[in-house]
């Protein structure tokens, strides 16, 4: 790989077409509006209720309904409805679709066919391959929890998410979404709990809706709606790049020159081949089902988000699976690399998921809606004050949640919310949880004091009243919380799972609170217990601040900097406890969980350290080498003439010595990895103490090489290369 492979990568970038996406048309030609396509490759319910004996669907929209077992007759009838639908639909094979604890997805694929008993091929697909089906489980991550004499794991279907095809090349695949269970039924995966957790956070919920005189709303479900980031970089400049390609992070290369406008990208017109892509991404989630509705630039050039609509948490995360894949397959139609890491570029604005989060009755009720009756403003209130107690007292766990080596590098950082877990209010809900706390208004009777509260006219006013005050982690935006310190590249399944578990936790003492002060006010009290207790986790300033920190501290605040000190919050017997009360997480399948992402983190590192020695002895010193020979060749040339040039002297010198350096951080690297522990627990605070700050040393020497080397002769494509030539 030589710089003239840069070259031509600029070439070749500067000579590409946009590739407009297939419009889905009817068979006259006509493009198809979206409802008319939306969800044509899920098997929605619509389409279940279509196919199904009537007294079938009945019950298995009961089961739904009950969170009960698939009984064996509806299973198979199902079974026989999709295999009708998905053959119609060039289906050929089958798979569980589940979610290791990996973070990302996996499948495994068996073709429908059978013999009959005269040995004929047919089709067959029966309710026992779609309840069940066994993996070989063994290559999946499972903290310990399988050892390997019963390293059999199963996948189990689950209902609640609509079965859905996948295109391959020439053939599709009947997809369904399963949990990934352990032969003594542990979650080895990140769905199970995220199911276990909604339904905690149900029973908590419906307890206090009863405690409010409200114990006829039903299930209440999470609802979720993850925005997006990512970047594209042209797979011209991505091939050139090993460090994209392995690790999805740039672990060197030099800031673009200051002045370069970053802003301008913001709400900027989309680059016609990057709204391509997403016109494309688009289509096909909507053929899946996801809601895809909100697309635009993000802050960086080169990145962009995409938001769907809402939806109960569940599907919320199956389908984010779906927006990130579909992301990679479609851009790399178009030529593109996506990345997904939370810091593709240093010193350029890094990526997060926004995870809205809200509770929904069943009749649709967004419990996190202040509404418009002092009945409705007094729900809210309390689910307010419930989420708030569940954050405070477990904000280390929140920050564990969205822990990961990616997430290091973006958390803290200028654009990022911090690593201190606190919410946001505004200043009307914020004022008014203060003259809660303070109490001055809650000795009136509930609805006097709310009307002196102000709650009547809190819709109004939350919406704009809660501007986007982007430093704060978990912020209230008007009917919901916005989780912002999700990493872009994670699976929001753990977070959400975590969310809910601790405002279930929260929900619970609010009840407890609500039953030991008793009468008319009770709630209002209980109420008042919560903004007294939470008053530390609530924070409306500048979340980037260096007060903030100091200010965090005295609060009593946990501050988990990096990725191995926040793990250690999953790791205690208070997180056990909680997600064990709530019949989320068995102690166990917490110690796995913990164990796992440990194991992640020091992959991770290793790969990146690996990642940035080779760049290092390959393409960086090489190089530095022929340019630093190339000076001096120069210069002695110069000599030879009689001339004795001060620029070349100068630079054969500068060039000598950052070449050193390179190679003496390189050594040190080293040194750093020779030494790690064998605990991985240890080896993770010592690659996080140690190793990372060597590779950041390492990548300042290179990046300050690659500042001063000939253009000609740097190797790499260049930060300005990636995120402007798209
Ligand atoms: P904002 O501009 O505040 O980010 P949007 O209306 O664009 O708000 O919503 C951002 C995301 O929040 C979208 O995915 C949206 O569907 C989601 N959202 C809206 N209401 C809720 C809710 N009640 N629960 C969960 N997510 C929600
Ligand atoms: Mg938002």
């Amino acid at each position: 790989m030589s710089s003239s492979s840069r070259q031509e990568a600029s070439r070749i970038v500067a000579a590409r077409n946009v590739r407009s996406a297939p419009r889905p048309t009817d068979t006259d030609g006509r493009a198809l509006r979206i409802p008319e396509f939306f969800g044509r490759r899920t098997l929605n319910m619509d389409r279940l209720r279509e196919r199904l004996p009537p007294e079938i669907f009945a019950r298995f929209s009961a089961t739904l309904e009950r969170g009960d077992r698939l009984e064996r007759p509806v299973a198979d009838a199902i079974a026989h409805a999709a295999k009708a639908w998905a053959v119609e639909n060039g289906a050929t094979h089958f798979c569980h679709w589940f979610h290791p604890m990996t973070g990302s997805t996996a499948e495994k694929h068996d073709s429908f066919l059978w013999f009959d008993r005269d040995g004929r091929a047919i089709e067959k697909f029966t309710g026992a391959m779609l309840i069940q089906s066994e993996p070989d489980a063994s290559s999946f991550p499972s903290g310990g929890m399988r050892s390997t004499f019963e390293a059999r794991g199963y996948t189990a279907w689950d209902p609640t998410s609509p079965m859905f095809l996948m295109d391959g090349a020439s053939g599709r695949t009947l997809c369904i979404p399963s949990a990934f269970i352990g032969y003594h039924g542990q979650a080895l995966d990140e769905k199970a709990p995220l199911l276990r957790s909604m339904d905690a956070l149900s029973r908590a919920a419906g307890k206090l809706l009863a405690a409010l005189g409200q114990g006829h709303h039903g299930r209440v479900t999470a609802t979720v709606g993850p925005e997006q980031e990512y970047f594209l970089v042209d797979r011209a400049w991505a091939s050139l790049r090993p460090d994209l390609l392995i690790a999805g992070r740039s672990v060197l290369g030099a800031r673009p020159p200051k002045g370069q406008s970053l802003e301008d990208h913001y709400f900027g017109s989309i680059p016609a081949r990057v709204l391509s892509v997403m016109e494309e991404v688009e289509l096909e989630l909507h053929q899946l089902g996801v809601s895809a509705k909100t697309r635009h630039n993000e802050v960086a050039p080169g990145q962009f988000e995409l938001a769907p609509i809402y939806a109960e948490a569940n599907l919320a995360a199956d389908h984010n699976q779906l927006v990130m894949q579909t992301l990679k397959t479609v851009a790399a139609r178009h030529d593109f690399a996506v990345l997904l890491h939370e810091k593709p570029f240093a010193g350029v604005n890094g990526s997060g998921k926004h995870v809205n989060w809200s509770m929904s009755t069943a009749s649709g009720e967004n419990l996190l809606d202040p509404g418009h009756d002092p009945q409705q403003n007094l729900r809210f209130l309390a689910f307010l004050a419930a989420t708030l107690v569940g954050v405070h007292r477990h904000a280390g766990i929140l920050r564990a949640s969205i822990a990961s080596h990616g997430n290091d590098f973006r958390l803290g950082a200028n654009e990022a919310p911090p690593a201190i877990i606190s919410a946001f209010l505004g200043d009307f809900l914020s004022k008014m949880c203060d003259a809660i706390a303070e109490g001055s208004v809650t000795d009136l009777p509930a609805g006097q004091a709310l009307l002196e509260l102000g709650v009547a006219r809190l819709p109004a006013i939350a919406k704009d009243n809660t501007d986007r005050n982007r430093t704060s982690p978990f912020a209230f935006t008007g009917n919901k919380f916005e989780f912002r310190a999700v990493g872009s590249s994670a699976s929001i399944s753990f977070p959400t799972t975590c969310v809910n578990t601790v405002v279930a936790d929260g929900i619970d003492q609010l009840v407890a609170w609500i039953a030991e002060e008793g009468g008319p006010d009770a709630v209002l009290k209980a109420v008042r217990r919560a903004m007294i207790e939470t008053a530390p986790v609530r924070f409306d300033g500048n979340g980037y601040s260096a007060e903030w920190v100091a200010e965090a501290e005295r609060r009593g605040l946990p501050h988990a900097r990096n990725t191995p000190a926040a793990l250690r919050a999953l790791h205690t017997a208070e997180a056990a406890a909680l997600f064990d009360r709530h019949a989320v997480l068995t102690p166990d399948e917490l110690a796995a969980r913990y164990e796992v992402r440990v194991e992640q983190y020091n992959k991770k590192v290793e790969i990146e350290a690996d990642v940035l020695r080779s760049l290092v002895d390959t393409h960086v010193l090489p190089s530095a080498l022929a340019d630093l020979g190339a000076a001096a060749a120069n210069e002695a040339a110069l000599r030879t003439v009689g001339a004795r040039s001060e620029a070349a002297e100068h630079r054969r010198m500068v060039l000598t010595g950052l070449a050193d350096s390179v190679q003496e951080a390189r050594a040190a690297l080293d040194r750093t990895l020779a030494n790690l522990p064998g605990d991985e627990s240890e080896k993770a605070v010592a690659q996080c103490r140690e190793v990372v700050p060597a590779m950041a040393a390492l990548r300042q020497a290179c990046d300050a090489l690659e500042d001063l080397m000939a253009d000609e002769r740097w190797p790499l494509p260049r930060y300005r290369e990636m995120l402007f030539q798209l």
